[in-house]
């Protein structure tokens, strides 16, 4: 399966995690809220879910490729 991710900037809460562990995937917009970078296509769905599962705001969504969220809890 191959994941998407995007980023709901109403949840992040800027901790840096996601910038931190894979900063080919995520990166820090003007207002230090994560953005996904072109990056994110190369990680593969264990990182994607170790990315999300570890954000503290649960800011990183992920989808499948029906286009349903993925529960990473
Ligand atoms: S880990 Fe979550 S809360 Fe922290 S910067 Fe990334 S998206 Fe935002």
């Amino acid at each position: 399966m191959t994941l998407r991710v995007r980023i709901d900037q109403e949840l992040c809460i800027s901790s840096g995690k996601c910038v931190a562990d894979e900063p080919e995937a995520f990166a820090f917009d003007d207002e230090e809220l994560s953005v996904v970078q072109p990056g994110a296509a190369r990680l593969s769905d264990d990182r994607l879910r170790r990315a999300a599962r570890l954000c503290p705001g649960q800011a990183i969504i992920l989808f499948d490729e029906a286009g349903q969220p993925v529960d990473v809890q």
